[in-house]
């Protein structure tokens, strides 16, 4: 490649960004129908004849001021990194209020290409452009673009290079005398400093507006830097005199009225949106005081049904899959020979990878109900039922995205919480998040409902358990915000997308990214704990014992080192049901949540192959449906579901919330609750049965 720029997307939340950076780039992040699903910027690159472009998705914003940690990042990116080209996406449906950020932008100095994507329903609504005249008035290439079905994107990859190629010209955007003057006279004593593109108006408004972050950073230059601060405060007050209103409405109004002006020169046609009129024709039965929560539920039931039910049948092809693999590798292996390695095959890699990798098809029909519910818009809407019960508990619209992207997996959901203002609010949440079943769990429900659980209250079950989960997040957030965290919470309007039909390519796309990660886990983190487990559970061997009938030689596995950790812990969880061998997996799931599943599989893999009996036990399920009662079962997925987030989970709370002291709040508090939880349910469980 002869030469390489440096692009980055900007736009407002929902306007089709990610979809734009994954066609731009041919890769694949996450896009959802619902503000605030890109959380950290993403980086991807495409060539164009001989240049190599890099691009860089960023968080939505709706202006660049620098709130939330989100509009942080992007107006780094944005103002502070400089990148060749700025592409400035946004909905065509609602272009009055996108355009306010590319007003905002035009005052950075940065190269712009204004990309007008959803083109595809402003077209449908009835709405024209002069498209010509709009670049005439702007001066920059100007495209429209169908994010999703890939229209428009070599459009869009000319006119970035075009852009790139341009000089960096003064913008064409007026605001209006006074603040045009106000604005000048400031930049006047900016442009004297060595910050990066001082000459641009961008700066002085931020000092205008008394932004602390760029106050801060002029006070650092001393002399001019100083004076810039001085000259801002100044012309503050005039304007504020002189208009008699809040500075930051007055520059609101100017950017308006930019857009204003701008779109009654270039818009020959308004629309008339109807996808909003269908929308608001579904969302009168959808979002209902009275049906919409218990639609909701239904439509989450109905989730959980069909990752059952569906899910059995591929489930037990692998599950046999791997039971013939097994039988085969035993069968074909020379008696006698290197015994060792074939029970670390059959018994520990087999056993231990195998028991996760049964459950891909539930994985996959579980993402496949969220995907859709997410794509459509659906869970935009369960954002905003579920906006005013959150509230009371301290949480809201804003912690359920984090929420739901902890179905998958907390670590994303802890990633989420950047969009949140508010720094209490933001550590409630994400001390709350484990509690949200993740996809790892998943497996861990699926082998322990069967295995005590009649077929008829299976999907039931697994509702239950993700509604525990979510409850006791509620209530803790609740204890949290009245305790430690204590303070006003942060206001928010959650804005309804309109319904979309989800495009193959999104949902299919997620599932393999899923699928694509279930598998790599269970190839690597827990094919090497299954290994470990196995030699834990192996050696050291008993010594063997004469004149001491069979039954009292000592078991092979309560010798081996996994036997005895779980004999010592033992006492620990003995008033909760457990036994040592479930509690050698529960430690195991520490490391991955899966690796529960595992460990059972190898424990019982290598039970099954110690005893030498002949009466096959068959599947892990039959094997745990005839050591334990239901009673144990639940209180296992109760203290499962509540207990020790896994390691990730840690690392990342004590990364985003900045100490250590969270971290271990999380862990520890949960792995308390969760055995007072699983005490309290299994001693009265005892006595009333
Ligand atoms: P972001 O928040 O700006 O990153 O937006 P996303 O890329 O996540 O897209 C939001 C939603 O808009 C998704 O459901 C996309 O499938 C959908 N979408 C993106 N581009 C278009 C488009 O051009 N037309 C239509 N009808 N939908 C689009
Ligand atoms: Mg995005």
């Amino acid at each position: 490649m002869s030469q390489e720029i440096r692009v980055a997307l900007a736009g407002n939340p929902n306007s089709g960004k990610t979809t734009i950076f994954n066609a731009l780039t041919g890769s694949r992040q996450h896009v959802g129908n619902y503000p605030g699903v890109t959380v950290e910027k993403r980086t991807g690159t495409f060539d164009i004849s001989d240049t190599r472009v890099h691009v860089t998705d960023l968080p939505g914003t709706y202006s660049l001021s620098s709130y939330s940690p989100e509009e942080v990042v992007a107006q780094r990116e944005l103002v502070d990194a400089i990148p060749d080209v700025m592409v400035v996406v946004v909905d065509s449906t609602t272009l009055k209020r996108s355009l306010v950020l590319l007003a905002q932008i035009m005052q950075t100095g940065d190269r712009i290409v204004l990309c007008l994507n959803m083109a595809d329903e402003a077209r449908t609504a009835g709405q024209k452009l002069d498209k010509p005249a709009l670049e005439t008035l702007l001066g920059f290439p100007v495209v429209e673009t169908v994010g999703h079905k890939g229209q428009g994107i070599s459009e869009l990859k000319d006119a970035i290079l075009k852009a790139s190629q341009l000089e960096r010209t003064p913008s064409r955007l007026v605001l209006g005398e006074r603040l045009d003057t106000a604005l000048a006279a400031i930049t006047f004593h900016i442009a004297k400093t060595d910050i990066p593109k001082a000459t641009h108006p961008w700066h002085a408004v931020k000092l205008l507006l008394d932004d602390p972050l760029y106050v801060d950073r002029l006070m650092e230059k001393k002399g001019p830097g100083k004076r810039a601060v001085q000259q801002a405060a100044l012309e503050r007050k005039k304007l504020e005199d002189l208009c008699g209103e809040d500075i930051s409405l007055f520059v609101t109004q100017r950017y308006y009225g930019f857009v204003d002006g701008l779109l009654r020169e270039t818009l020959l046609r308004s629309a008339h949106i109807d996808t909003r009129a269908l929308s608001d024709r579904i969302d009168a039965f959808v979002v209902n005081k009275v049906a919409g929560i218990p639609v909701f539920l239904l439509v989450m039931y109905a989730i959980f049904w069909l990752t059952f039910t569906v899910g059995e049948y591929p489930m037990e092809w692998i599950e046999d899959l791997f039971a013939w693999s097994g039988d085969a590798i035993n069968g074909a292996w020379p008696e006698g020979k290197l015994d060792v390695l074939r029970s670390l095959i059959v018994d520990g890699i087999l056993a231990g990878v195998g028991g996760v990798v049964v459950f891909l098809p539930n994985i996959i029909l579980l993402f496949l109900g969220l995907a859709v519910l997410e794509d459509t818009g659906y869970m935009a809407r369960a954002a905003f039922l579920t906006d005013r019960l959150m509230h009371r508990f301290g949480l809201h619209g804003r912690s359920f995205i984090p929420m739901i992207t902890g179905f998958g997996c907390t670590i994303p959901g802890i990633m989420a919480t950047r969009t949140m203002e508010n720094e209490k609010d933001r550590l409630t949440t994400m001390l709350v998040l484990p509690l949200m079943s993740c996809g790892a769990r998943l497996p861990i429900w699926m082998l322990l409902i069967p295995a005590f659980f009649p077929p008829e209250h299976r999907a039931s079950m697994l509702f239950g358990i993700y509604a525990i989960g979510i409850v006791l997040a509620f209530l803790l957030a609740l204890l949290l915000r009245s305790t430690l965290l204590r303070g006003e919470e942060a206001p928010f309007v959650m804005e309804l997308p309109p319904y979309r039909v989800p495009t193959m390519r999104s949902v299919v796309g997620r599932i393999i990214d899923r699928s694509g990660a279930y598998l790599k886990k269970a190839g690597t983190i827990i094919l090497a704990i299954s290994m470990l487990m196995w030699v834990l559970t192996s050696y050291p061997k008993p010594p063997e014992v004469v004149d001491v009938p069979a039954e009292q030689q000592p078991s092979a596995l309560e010798y081996s080192i996994a036997g005895r950790i779980g004999k010592f812990i033992e006492p620990a969880i003995a008033p909760l049901g457990f036994d040592w061998k479930i509690g050698v997996a529960t430690l195991g799931a520490f490391a991955a949540k899966e690796v529960f599943v595992s460990q059972l599989g190898v424990i019982y893999a290598m039970d099954d192959f110690d005893e030498d009996d002949d009466e096959d036990i068959g599947t892990l399920r039959d094997a745990l449906a005839r050591d334990y009662t239901p009673l144990v079962g639940f209180s296992l997925m109760l203290f499962l579901l509540i207990a020790t987030p896994c390691m990730a989970t840690v690392a990342i709370t004590r990364r985003e919330a900045g100490s250590w002291k969270w971290a271990f709040l999380q862990f520890f508090g949960l792995t308390a609750i969760a055995w007072v939880i699983s005490f309290a349910f299994f001693q009265i469980g005892s006595l009333l049965l």
